[in-house]
């Protein structure tokens, strides 16, 4: 059993460890430095070399304070080999006296060559007396927080180095063939690196040291989601084998086939049901493959078994318009479909709650409002989440708990690269429609710049004066959302006075859930040609008749987002358009994302661009989900060791659990239970 003994230290500064996630000591000691201060060798002030960061020591001479240019103190210092000069340009008085002429000081900056000879600006100092021995290691700078010295941060890592049971958590024969050092050494190596140490590969973390901690965190991850989807298939939920009356009385009335993939997926999620454990499968399907149905046939199938299906949305938009959709298909089969949202007005709540607590309600769609505190369900039987990556891991695990163990399906339009899936997402089964539904004509994408605006204004008149149909999307302000809402009102106004032969809407976050709901009607009826909106109409919404889409700022959004807002045109079998507005000069990550956007109509590719762009946090929307993410190894950088984690996760769990127990118990101590969500 590897424990990690306490944190010695004070309150104050436990306070302020707590802010940088460590906690026990072995959180210590996994807190790796940032990069490395050579002050293992004294330099001969003539000798010094110029521009990088050294050590020297010697006396100081002469100190004075300068009044001009500004206020400056300067000393001098000689050693024998020559003099230099140290200027503090923000300085106590304190240093004044401790800087005094005849006083040894050990001096850590870059030297340069200032108008009066060598020099140095705010090195770092102390006084020392003679014969003060040098640093054996090369200095650790680490990661730290106001009011935590790096020398404070170092003393407590020391002693956790020293204290803590560093034995290795892997035999020989895994590290051996990838040829990967003892974890007790690579720590070492890493806190205190000799002298002569590649400070190259320690910067880029492709010294074997970094390796195979990298390669610990990796394994300790493939092994935790190993143990989840196992300690899953061990729990048992109600079998919901396919009655088929219900879905087939669905099919009969659809007004389109299935396609091939979407009758794929529905019998793997038609087997999953008929299980006796807790399915858990993502569905992915790129923005407009159809996965709506594919969720209303699963509810179906929960719903014949006598149990009720709950479906969750991000945006209220989103829940009202499956709300529409689902109610649509269902209601002629003779069920009852609610809708939970937190706007709804108090008498409509209270009524679906009963609705839903009672069982008359087989269906309940709504936004996170579905599991919050009141809503009880008679038998929930699965739990459907749409848009799954907008929620946080809290609000899936809420959903989840209110049922006894409901079913879940998670769907979501972002395609999970490759490294992305064989990490944060292999415990979880996938389905994929790698299909669109046949009709639809590719989405014609133009990056125009903000000077000619003119002629997209005339554009976006002749497409609505045909018959066709318009989005406008607001730019994205994401530092303030009232700045986002002006803005918003501000484009409304403009463009309805731009416009006066047009019957312009706006939606925004903000406006009452009625309101949204009313305009969203009239612009599917046909009534409002040309939509204004934020990006609450990102996720889901579909409107077919609508074949133009101006996005303003589009350099300010993210990949996904474009990819996203774009699939709500090209949904029918007009020619579509998406017109991507954009104000020079462009940054170059901003050029990146326009040019991927331009050149890619497939949301895998466009998804795998993103991860690189962005890193895995931001693409996961972690920093809500509170998941655990890798600090040490970065999944696309480090893909090899990635997959050869994987690969011994496999094996140990089958040969050896022993092993695996102890890693996780060095690795995850405190993460696990947010895995198992
Ligand atoms: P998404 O996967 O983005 O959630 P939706 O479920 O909203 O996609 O479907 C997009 C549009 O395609 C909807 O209008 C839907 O009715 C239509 N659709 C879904 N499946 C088919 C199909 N097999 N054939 C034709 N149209 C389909
Ligand atoms: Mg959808």
């Amino acid at each position: 059993m590897i424990a990690a003994p306490p944190i010695k230290a004070s309150k104050a500064t436990q306070a302020k460890l707590d802010k940088l996630g460590l906690f026990t000591t072995h959180d210590l000691l996994l807190h790796l430095p940032l990069r490395y201060q050579d002050e293992t060798r004294i330099y001969p002030i003539a000798h010094a070399p110029l521009g990088q960061a050294v050590l020297v020591e010697g006396e100081i001479t002469d100190t004075n304070v300068q009044h001009r240019p500004r206020r400056t103190l300067v000393c001098q210092v000689e050693d024998g080999s020559g003099t230099m000069t140290l200027r503090f340009l923000n300085f106590y008085p304190s240093q004044i006296k401790q800087l005094a002429p005849g006083k040894r000081v050990r001096l850590f900056g870059e030297m340069r060559h200032g108008f009066f000879g060598m020099e140095m600006v705010h090195p770092q100092y102390r006084m020392v007396g003679t014969e003060e021995p040098v640093a054996e290691a090369l200095t650790p700078i680490y990661p730290t927080t106001a009011g935590l010295g790096q020398a404070a941060l170092r003393k407590l890592i020391q002693a956790a180095l020293a204290e803590c049971d560093l034995a290795d958590t892997l035999p020989n024969e895994v590290l051996h063939p990838l040829g990967l050092p003892a974890f007790a050494a690579s720590i070492a190596y890493l806190h205190q690196p000799p002298p002569d140490a590649p400070l190259d590969l320690l910067a880029e973390r492709t010294h074997p040291a970094w390796q195979r901690l990298k390669f610990d965190e990796l394994l300790a991850q493939q092994l935790s989601m190993h143990q989840h989807y196992r300690r899953r298939r061990a729990q048992s939920a109600a079998p919901m084998p396919p009655r088929r009356h219900l879905t087939d009385a669905l099919l009969a009335v659809l007004p389109f086939p299935l396609t091939r993939a979407q009758q794929r997926v529905t019998l793997e999620i038609a087997g999953d049901l008929a299980k006796p454990h807790p399915m858990q499968r993502l569905l992915q399907g790129d923005v407009g493959s159809g996965k709506t149905i594919v969720a209303a046939l699963a509810a179906l199938q929960a719903i014949e078994n006598g149990f009720q299906a709950a479906i969750m949305a991000p945006t209220e938009i989103l829940a009202e318009q499956h709300y529409q959709k689902l109610s649509a298909w269902l209601a002629p089969l003779g069920l009852k479909v609610v809708w939970l949202a937190a706007s709804l007005p108090k008498k409509e709540k209270q009524a679906a709650l009963t609705a839903v607590a009672a069982g008359e309600a087989q269906l309940a769609i709504g936004t996170h409002a579905l599991f919050q505190e009141q809503v009880v369900f008679r038998n929930l039987g699965l739990a459907v989440i749409d848009e799954q990556h907008r929620f946080g891991v809290h609000q899936r695990l809420a959903l989840q708990k209110k049922g006894a163990q409901p079913h879940q399906m998670m769907m979501s339009a972002t395609p999970i690269p490759r490294t992305l899936s064989m990490s944060y997402y292999a415990d979880l089964d996938v389905s994929v429609i790698d299909e669109l539904p046949p009709g639809r004509t590719p989405v014609v994408t133009k990056l125009v710049g903000d000077s000619r605006r003119g002629e997209v204004v005339e554009r976006v008149r002749d497409a609505c004066l045909t018959g066709r149909q318009a989005y406008w999307v607001c730019p994205l302000i994401e530092e303030s959302e009232t700045l986002q809402l002006k803005t918003a009102v501000e484009t409304f106004e403009t463009l309805t006075a731009t416009f006066p032969e047009l019957k312009v809407g706006l939606v925004h976050g903000r406006l009452h859930t009625r309101d949204k709901a009313a305009t969203m009607a009239a612009f599917k009826a046909g009534e409002i040609q040309l939509l204004v909106a934020t990006t609450v109409i990102e996720v889901g919404v579909d409107v077919p008749n609508a074949s133009l889409m101006v996005i303003e700022h589009a350099e300010r959004f993210g990949l996904s987002q474009l990819h996203q807002l774009r699939g709500r045109v090209g949904r029918g079998a007009a020619q579509s358009a998406c017109i991507l507005l954009f104000q020079t000069p462009l940054s170059e990550t901003a050029r990146a994302r326009l040019k991927t956007i331009y050149e890619n109509s497939d949301g895998f590719e466009i998804a795998r661009q993103d991860l690189l762009l962005r890193g895995p946090g931001e693409f996961l929307g972690a920093r809500q989900s509170g998941v655990p993410l890798l600090k040490i190894a970065d999944i696309e950088q480090d893909r090899k060791l990635l997959e050869a984690a994987r690969h011994v996760a496999e094996k140990i769990l089958a040969e050896q659990p022993e092993v695996a127990e102890r890693h996780l118990q060095r690795w995850l101590a405190g993460a696990e239970q947010l895995l198992k969500v």
